[in-house]
């Protein structure tokens, strides 16, 4: 069969995945030999300052095993470390292009860097082709009746639940294709040292990356899938998926996720798609109001709070040393290990504005550092939830109290002892107000920095001063 084009490249980005890419699909589809690359944006690097970034750390781990599996082809991968620009000019050169083919991203920045690069390969007849792949339903594809984006969730779950029953998730087969990937020697991959990053402890926390990380903890979590509703708020028990960084790396396909929920009929299946709609609801916001990705609150009253902002309090918080061990246990989880439970991250986001009248974008940026799965649109979401600021957020009159948060979901404060050892003495009636024991004079562990009935009426006046 005829091919449109002769040479053609699929630029990997946050799709790090060689079967059910959409992408890829289609350029084998349209191509006689398609090249793929992947560039370590020199532009991104730069500006991390840590340089022992668990989220390099895991997307080097996962080029590698891309790289290694397009070669198992007898293909490859080209990998650069510079700016997008560059490398994409650089490349399409040599390989004499035609058309390059990539997956959206919806982020402000990516989508400025895409029109960049499309403007630029267009000046030379390249065509430049950009696919719905991390999502399912993505931009206007759910509306209200009036035609506009949706700012509560249930109605935009509702109406999603009714087009997803109507469509069929594609399933993008690469395999009858794989003839058409170009066969080609590129040369070795670079080390994380060659981009200016060291190792992390990503292995001894037995994060596994890549395909066969994503594929392992999808087997893993389908024989749990069904107790999903009963587990997810339990820290110190294996009751979530743990896919956040595969669905933001793309070493899963969303669609096989969605199929997967789909396919379980279960309380806990369907609870867990709900999930998986709340991560499509937050990046449409994101894409309708990309404001918010440069620190705009969504509900425009709540722009400006005057939040007490006391560094020392932010401090305490992000060391994990407030003296509620909650808070704590969750604060050295993030730190140590690049993940926090959710529920933790609505108890510790709740603490850091509600308790300590900190400006919610504080919370934003640290997490935005720490978190292996930080994406920005479900971040931004849900400290704008945690905040009240945010669309179908927490209302601002409801405040998290950290002691009966602990006592719900941390009963016997199992959680708390994994993360607080010095606290692994304690009761199960002392854990979660270890200030009231007499056993706090002999550890070494903070008293509580603020008193949460005291905060909770000064943050209530400081939100009705807003709303008056
Ligand atoms: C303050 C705050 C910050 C957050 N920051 C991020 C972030 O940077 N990146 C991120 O992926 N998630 C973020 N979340 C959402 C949620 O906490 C994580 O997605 C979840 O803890 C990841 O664990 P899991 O994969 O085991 O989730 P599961 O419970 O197994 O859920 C499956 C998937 O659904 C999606 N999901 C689940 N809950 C949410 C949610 N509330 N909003 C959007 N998507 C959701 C995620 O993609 C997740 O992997 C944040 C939540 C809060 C309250």
């Amino acid at each position: 069969m005829s091919k449109k084009y002769n040479n053609s490249l699929v630029w990997f980005r946050r799709d790090l995945r060689d079967y059910d890419n959409t992408a890829l699909f289609h350029a084998l589809e349209e191509s006689k030999y398609v090249f793929c690359i992947f560039i370590f944006d020199k532009e991104i690097l730069d500006a991390l300052k840590n340089k022992e970034d668990r989220r390099v750390e895991f997307i080097w781990e996962s080029v590698k095993e891309l790289k290694d599996s397009l070669r198992q082809k007898k293909s490859d991968l080209i990998v650069i470390n510079d700016s997008a620009l560059n490398a994409i000019s650089k490349v399409i050169e040599e390989f004499k292009i035609e058309a390059i083919f990539t997956n959206r991203d919806y982020e402000p920045k990516a989508i400025k860097r895409d029109e960049e690069i499309k403007n630029l390969v267009l000046k030379r007849n390249i065509i430049f082709y950009d696919f719905k792949d991390q999502v399912v339903f993505e931009k206007d594809e759910i509306l209200t009746a009036l035609g506009n984006p949706y700012s509560v969730f249930s109605p935009y779950k509702n109406n999603y639940l009714k087009k997803l029953n109507q469509t069929t998730i594609p399933r993008f087969d690469i395999e009858p294709l794989i003839q058409n990937l170009a066969q080609f020697k590129s040369g070795p991959l670079l080390t994380l040292r060659d981009l200016g990053f060291q190792e992390t402890n990503l292995h001894q926390i037995k994060i596994h990356t890549g395909m066969t990380g994503g594929k392992l903890l999808v087997e893993d979590f389908k024989e749990r899938i069904a107790l999903y509703k009963k587990t997810r708020d339990l820290p110190a028990i294996k009751g979530v998926s743990y896919l956040s960084v595969h669905l933001r790396f793309g070493t899963v396909s969303i669609r096989q996720l969605f199929r997967l929920a789909l396919e379980s009929f279960s309380e806990g299946a369907q609870s867990w798609l709900n999930e998986l709609i709340w991560r499509e609801f937050y990046f449409q916001i994101l894409f309708h109001r990309p404001d918010v990705a440069f620190g705009k609150a969504f509900k425009k009253e709540y722009e400006s709070i005057p939040f007490e902002n006391n560094p020392n309090f932010f401090k305490a918080w992000a060391e994990g040393k407030t003296g509620y061990p909650i808070v704590d246990a969750a604060m050295n989880q993030i730190n140590q290990t690049g993940f926090m439970h959710n529920r933790l991250r609505m108890i510790t986001a709740s603490f850091l504005v509600k308790d300590l009248l900190i400006d919610w974008r504080w919370g934003e940026a640290y997490f935005a550092e720490k978190l292996i799965d930080f994406d920005l649109s479900a971040n931004n979401g849900g400290w704008q939830w945690a905040a009240s600021t945010g669309c179908d957020a927490q209302p601002w009159f409801r405040i998290f109290n950290p002691i009966t948060q602990s006592l719900r979901f941390d009963p016997h404060g199992k959680f708390i002892k994994k993360y607080i050892p010095e606290l692994s003495n304690f009761s199960d009636d002392q854990i979660h107000t270890p200030w009231l024991s007499q056993n706090i004079n002999k550890i070494d562990y903070p008293q509580p920095i603020v008193d949460h009935a005291k905060q909770r009426i000064k943050v209530l006046a400081l939100y009705k001063s807003i709303k008056n």
